[in-house]
């Protein structure tokens, strides 16, 4: 039995560390906005490199918050990438803005600057790219679009802790970038929670009243706002695996280094890195035209394995404004077609590996 992630070895080895991390909090009995969230806050803008580090409850919150704090609502449109988790463009639909689908880099699988530059209309106030399964999205030319038409550009880093792109991490050369410390997620907490970096004092004060009920001094409320706090709990729990990120990460890349050893000279596209920046590997995804025969295969050997994602954004009921047609976005689609993403996390073994390449060696055969 090999599983798509493996929490378990993780806590396993930290045990000690956070087990005593949570007895802290516990014995204090300061479980909301207190010492471990401030301390949190300066190590992660510190190891992000950006001036502001708010975090809040989830990722799907930091996505929502920062539009918020964007003043972003009705009327505006928003480019943005179909093949990703729904909380991206959810977060748009709960601002009232308009979640504008392009189509994607077939072998990145992130946003295609040439579409995002044939989408933009004298409405168009943002481009929110995603740093899909952990590589970095185009940002240079992202930015450079962003530059030339007056856009801001708000990135989803949900999948990308740590990665970087010149040596600059995802989420801190932009307006804001937003992050997700759901348990699976590279640097996740042990339940819900969320992060918004941003360089810029307005906003970064903005976000810190709409994630307490738009208030600053208690009890002074300037503006509706949300309860979205990140708890003690989980802010201990991720200082300590803060300090393991790093090492983490590398882990991660040694595990894709290894699959693509192991399923070398095989009929299907392994992960492309296009070299804009360092991959984190949040997830391994291959495309194949064979998904079916390599899911039965591996169902059979008791491997993980999932679809990242089976229907891109565009033809969700969700997004169905029922006025006119989805737009045809053939790359997303043919990709959510093919793709199939392999178990990846920082334990697993290379001899693990071998035998999830020997199943797909042998179902293709
Ligand atoms: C996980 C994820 C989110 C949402 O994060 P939550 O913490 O689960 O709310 C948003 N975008 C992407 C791309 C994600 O993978």
């Amino acid at each position: 039995m090999i599983p798509m992630v493996d929490l378990q070895r993780q806590y396993q080895a930290l045990r000690g560390e956070i087990d005593a991390a949570i007895a802290e909090v516990l014995e204090s009995t300061r479980f909301i906005l207190g010492p471990n969230v401030q301390a949190l806050e300066s190590e992660l803008a510190e190891y992000l490199g950006v001036p502001y580090a708010v975090t809040c409850a989830s990722g799907t919150d930091a996505l929502h918050l920062a539009l918020r704090a964007a003043d972003l609502g009705p009327g505006d449109e928003i480019i943005t990438t179909p093949f990703t988790f729904i909380a991206t463009a959810e977060a748009i639909r709960y601002v009232g803005a308009e979640p504008v689908f392009v189509d994607i880099d077939p072998r990145s699988f992130n946003l295609d600057p040439d579409a995002v530059a044939a989408a933009i209309t004298p409405r168009t106030r943002a481009i929110l790219p995603v740093h899909l399964f952990g590589q970095p999205a185009n940002m240079p030319a992202l930015t450079q679009l962003a530059e030339d038409h007056q856009l801001l550009l708000i990135e989803d880093c949900a999948q990308s802790f740590g990665a970087r792109v010149d040596g600059i991490q995802t989420g801190s050369a932009s307006a804001f970038g937003c992050f997700s410390f759901f348990p699976s997620k590279n640097l996740g907490a042990y339940g819900d929670g969320g992060l918004i970096t941003t360089g810029y004092t307005p906003a970064a004060e903005r976000l810190l009243k709409l994630r307490n009920h738009g208030s600053k001094v208690r009890y002074h409320h300037d503006e509706i706002g949300y309860n979205s706090r990140l708890d003690e709990i989980q802010a201990a729990i991720l200082r300590v695996k803060l300090r393991h990120i790093d090492r983490y990460n590398a882990e991660r890349r040694r595990v894709a280094a290894r699959y693509a050893q192991a399923l070398a000279g095989l009929d299907l596209e392994i992960p492309h890195e296009d070299g804009i920046g360092v991959h984190v590997y949040h997830q391994y995804t291959v495309l194949t035209d064979r998904r079916d025969a390599i899911m039965a295969a591996l169902q059979q050997a008791d491997i993980g394995h999932a679809i990242y994602y089976p229907i891109p954004l565009h033809r969700q009921a969700a997004f169905d404004d029922r006025t006119r047609p989805p737009p045809s976005l053939p790359v997303s689609e043919s990709v959510a077609g093919r793709c199939l993403s392999l178990p990846v996390f920082p334990e697993l073994e290379d001899a693990q590996i071998d035998a999830i390449g020997e199943c797909i060696r042998a179902a293709l055969a």
